[in-house]
Formats: structure tokens, C-alpha cells, sequence
């Protein structure tokens, strides 16, 4: 806690500042909050709830007092409290092993964009073949490969882990072909980076139902599949 007169002057603190703060203990009294070395940065018009210092986060409340003469601030380190938080909004949104989101989250996302485009529905090759030859710990190292390799060629659109080797892709404002063109590109990469190759199946959006969308690049993606895998299909 802190007490600041009318002119942001330094009137009290308690213990529990001056340990978070050293720069109190070293203040003299009357001492402007600005020449408070850990406070200088703060916006103290505004007054936001808000404030990160050093690894930690501070809520700050503050009251007023005797018209408005003396205002008074109370400090709470709420760090472990936005961690926790922030942890808790991870694992609701993304797929623990690419950091890609969830298939969940990619249909929540989904709903802020208004344009047609199309969807992708990406599916590796004989991954079964991958962890059984090298086992599971390899097989997750590719697929965290996809996984960056999905964001190396499709950064600004919208992708997520859609299952265990399947991978969901939906890119805005695109035609059949320049999807496919992309996607080409990577999988040309991929083939010559690695030995495992990927199939998908490509569907157009019009703001229709997302479902059969994704239902169509999967038919599509099993006909890539069909036709011997480590190939486009649209
Ligand atoms: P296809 O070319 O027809 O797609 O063959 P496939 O072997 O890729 O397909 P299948 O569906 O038979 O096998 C998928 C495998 O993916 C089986 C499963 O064990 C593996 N898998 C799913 N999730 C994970 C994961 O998180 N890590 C690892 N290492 N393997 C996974
Ligand atoms: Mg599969
Ligand atoms: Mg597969």
C-alpha cells in the first residue's frame, strides 16, 4: 500500500512495498512517485488496473480520500493467479505437442471470418508405418515438423491440429487453385526435407455449412489417397 497527496507526492508506504519496491526504502519523505524508480513507468492518469514489472503483474485499487486529496493504492502481485490463466487458456486452445490450436478453438476462430476461401484437409502418409519403424517419440517429431512447416507456408491463415496426423487449413479469400498451388509448395518441400509425405483434399467455402465443407476436402483427401497418396486432390 501506498498513499499519494494531490500532487502525486509520497506521503506513506508500508513494509510489504518497500520489499517489492526497494526504491521506497531509499526515497525521502514527501518524494514524487515519478523518482520512484519502479513506479516511473506507470501511467498514473489513467490509472490502469493493470501493471507488469519485472516477470510480475500487479491489480492495483485505488481509493480516494478527503476530496479527492489523498488517494491511496493498494497493490496485489496477482502473477501466479494470470499464469495460471494464461496456462489454463493454452491447453483449452491448442494441441499440446505442435502448439497449433485445437480442433475446438479452430472452429471458434472460424466464426470470426466472414469470406469465403477454401479449407484443406491435410492427412501424412502411412504415419502408422513411422511410429512403428521408429516409434512414437520419432513420430512426434515429425509431427511437430508439420506442424512448423503449416506455419512457415500458412502464417495468417487459419490452421489447427484437426487429429492425430490430420491437419486443417482454411485460407481466406482463395480460389481452388491458389490453395492448391500453396500447398503444392509445401509439399514439395516436405517430400524433398523428409521421408514422409502428406495427402490432402481440397473443398471451397462459401459461408456454407463448415461441416460439409471439411465432409468434401475429406472425400477429396481420400481420393489422394487412393490414387497413391503424397498428392493434392481438389
Ligand atoms: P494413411 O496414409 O492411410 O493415412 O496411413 P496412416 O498410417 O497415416 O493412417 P492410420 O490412420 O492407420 O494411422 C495413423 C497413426 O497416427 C496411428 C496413430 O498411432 C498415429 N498417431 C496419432 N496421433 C499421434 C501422436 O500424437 N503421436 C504419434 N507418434 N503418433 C500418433
Ligand atoms: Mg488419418
Ligand atoms: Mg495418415
Amino acid at each position: 500500500v501506498f498513499v499519494l497527496d494531490e500532487y502525486d507526492h509520497v506521503l506513506r508506504f508500508n513494509r510489504a512495498c518497500r520489499e517489492y519496491f526497494p526504491s521506497f526504502a531509499q526515497s525521502k519523505a514527501g518524494e514524487l512517485i515519478e523518482n520512484i524508480k519502479e513506479w516511473a513507468v506507470y501511467d498514473f492518469v489513467e490509472q490502469p488496473a493493470h501493471y507488469e514489472l519485472d516477470d510480475k503483474v500487479y491489480h492495483i485499487k485505488v481509493s480516494r480520500m478527503e476530496n479527492n486529496k489523498v488517494r491511496v493504492f493498494v497493490i496485489t502481485d496477482i502473477t501466479d493467479s494470470e499464469m495460471a490463466k494464461k496456462q489454463l487458456e493454452l491447453l483449452a486452445t491448442r494441441d499440446g505437442l505442435t502448439g497449433l490450436y485445437n480442433r475446438r478453438y479452430f472452429m471458434e476462430k472460424m466464426e470470426e471470418f466472414k469470406t469465403s476461401g477454401t479449407f484443406a484437409l491435410l492427412d501424412i502418409d502411412h504415419f502408422k508405418k513411422v511410429n512403428d519403424q521408429h516409434g512414437h517419440f520419432e513420430g512426434d517429431k515429425v509431427l511437430t515438423y508439420f506442424g512448423n512447416q503449416i506455419i512457415k507456408y500458412f502464417k495468417g491463415n487459419l490452421y489447427c491440429r484437426y487429429g492425430g496426423e490430420e491437419f486443417l487449413i482454411f485460407i481466406p479469400d482463395s480460389t481452388m487453385e491458389s490453395a492448391f498451388r500453396q500447398l503444392e509448395e509445401m509439399r514439395k518441400e516436405i517430400q524433398m526435407q523428409c521421408k514422409v509425405t502428406f495427402s490432402a483434399g481440397i473443398a471451397v467455402y462459401n459461408g456454407n455449412n463448415i461441416m460439409e465443407v471439411i465432409d468434401r476436402a475429406d472425400k477429396k483427401l481420400y481420393e489422394a489417397k487412393q490414387q497413391g497418396r503424397n498428392r493434392i486432390c481438389y
